[in-house]
């Protein structure tokens, strides 16, 4: 049965190409409207300048113009999402809502309340899956439980794709947008100030799904060395598609085959296979927030939910130098340098610095995931939780806790000549050789020379690695041996 009117709820979905939610709406419907709300209740509490909004505002009204190249428009909104869709829904007589799923467990919670309210009102909530290749049930142990392993997860997951290859299949929008609503005469989209946001002082670069597309079309020229450069924070080596994966300008079954198709042809080199690990990584760690969403507030392993993390003020000033890029380790503090000012941060860079934070700094892998939460562009509930469980080893498949990074150690290896230090703490570019990586080490000569004078233009280090790392072997053990 042909539904008269429908709704597409664009979510963390921000394209038109190969989008499901809008491809069965299309499909099943004589007449398609879309919207996207600016949800007040995820909104409250960003700071006015959050790069993120800007970042949205752009992405949305790009979808907007390209619905409006297939004779449709996006209708935005700003308001509780979870009131805004059943009235909006019922303004335009919509007898069906459709979504692509979100796996956060708010997210969850607001689709239910949706749901509900357009039951009440005899209307429904279709959703499809969109954002993941396979969903938390799909790739399951032979028991039919959840993996709480990557690699034997990551086999499953390819063993499934082999399998099911028409789980690449895209979902075609463009041919069936004769159903999309044309715009009113008064379509218009809000501002920044219509939102309450005022614009940052370093927008994020390549919005929209246009910005994905470039970014794409560079990354894959870097492919093929994937495997070896994504570790040197100092090489333009990943793909910087996190923000775009976040909110779905580009679809991941579109990457996906892309680099099933390197890989084929033997283009994608040794890298194709390492990227496409990191976008299994990404599914794993949604499976794993939504098959146990208690790793929200809790360690995965639960005996480590007892491990005494330090507080007071002493742990409190720790922090802040943490976040301000003080430490005195100068790996760590170029990175959280690079959080602050651009909202991204590499991923060798992230392992180190949460390393250092819950390792060195004896601090609750929490109160750096929010902060993380707060300042990244890319930031999402399932990797950001996964990563910091994976640095303070309270995680799945986690770095064991006995293992503890050195940050200068980090440095000497995935920034040997001290480019990456140099470009955020350019107060110390004049240090040579090993003195970058731990200024604190160099000969008085040495320092005099480069012009640096230790506490007045960069701190001392504000823990003594080796003695940070017995007392977190300490912090460890009394679990173990509780
Ligand atoms: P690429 O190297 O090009 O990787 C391609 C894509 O694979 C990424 O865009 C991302 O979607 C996915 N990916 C890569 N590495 C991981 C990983 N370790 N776990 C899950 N997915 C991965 N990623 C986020 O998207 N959001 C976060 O909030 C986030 N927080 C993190 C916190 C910590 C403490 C750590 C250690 C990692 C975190 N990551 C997070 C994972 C990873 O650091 C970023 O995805 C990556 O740095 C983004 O850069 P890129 O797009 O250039 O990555």
């Amino acid at each position: 049965m042909t539904l008269r009117n429908s709704l597409v709820w664009f979510r963390r979905d921000l394209r038109v190409d190969d989008h499901a939610a809008l491809h069965h709406a299309l499909l099943s419907s004589h007449r398609v409207f879309g919207v996207f709300v600016f949800d007040t209740d995820i909104l409250a509490g960003l700071p006015a300048d959050d790069r993120r909004i800007q970042f949205l505002l752009d992405s949305v009204r790009e979808l907007d113009a390209r619905l409006r190249d297939m004779g449709g428009y996006l209708i935005v909104r700003h308001g509780r999402a979870a009131q805004v869709i059943p009235e909006l829904a019922a303004g335009l007589d919509a007898e069906s809502v459709f979504a692509n799923r979100d796996y956060e467990p708010q997210a969850h919670a607001r689709d239910h309340a949706v749901q509900d309210a357009l039951r009440a009102a005899g209307r429904s909530l279709q959703t499809f899956k969109d954002q993941v290749m396979f969903e938390q049930d799909e790739v399951l142990t032979l028991a039919g439980g959840p993996y709480s392993v990557f690699t034997p997860y990551k086999n499953a997951w390819l063993k499934r794709l082999a399998r099911e290859p028409e789980a690449l299949r895209p979902f075609e929008t463009a041919p069936h947008a004769a159903a999309l609503a044309p715009p009113p005469a008064d379509h218009v989209l809000p501002t920044l100030a219509d939102l309450g946001f005022v614009p940052g002082a370093t927008p994020i670069a390549h919005p929209g799904a246009a910005g994905a597309a470039r970014l794409l079309a560079q990354f894959e020229r870097r492919l093929a060395r994937y495997d070896h450069d994504r570790d040197y924070p100092a090489l333009e080596a990943t793909s910087h598609l996190s923000v775009h994966l976040r909110f779905g300008t580009l679809s991941v079954r579109r990457l996906v085959a892309m680099l099933q198709a390197r890989i084929a042809d033997g283009s994608g080199g040794a890298g194709a296979p390492v990227w496409l690990s990191e976008l299994i990584w990404r599914e794993f760690y949604m499976m794993i927030l939504a098959r146990h969403p208690r790793v929200v507030t809790h360690a995965f392993k639960q005996a480590f939910d007892a491990v005494a993390w330090d507080d007071g003020p002493a742990a409190d000033a720790l922090f802040a130098a943490w976040c301000a890029g003080r430490t005195g380790y100068p790996l760590v503090d170029a990175a959280m340098l690079q959080l602050e000012r651009t909202g991204f941060m590499h991923n060798r860079l992230r392992m180190v610095t949460a390393s250092f934070l819950t390792k060195d700094l004896g601090i609750d892998w929490r109160r750096g995931e929010r902060w993380f939460a707060l300042k990244l562009n890319d930031y999402e509930l399932a990797s950001n939780n996964g990563g910091w469980q994976w640095a303070a080893s309270t995680g799945c498949d986690a770095q064991p806790w006995f293992r503890i990074f050195n940050p200068v150690t980090q440095s000497r290896r995935f920034d040997p000549d001290g480019e990456f230090i140099r470009r955020y703490l350019p107060q110390l570019a004049g240090l040579t050789g090993a003195a970058i990586h731990a200024p604190w080490l160099a000969r008085p000569e040495a320092l005099e020379k480069a012009g640096v004078v230790l506490e007045q233009d960069y701190p001392l280090p504000v823990v003594d690695h080796e003695q940070a790392r017995a007392r977190t072997l300490a912090r460890f053990k009394a679990i173990r041996d509780a």
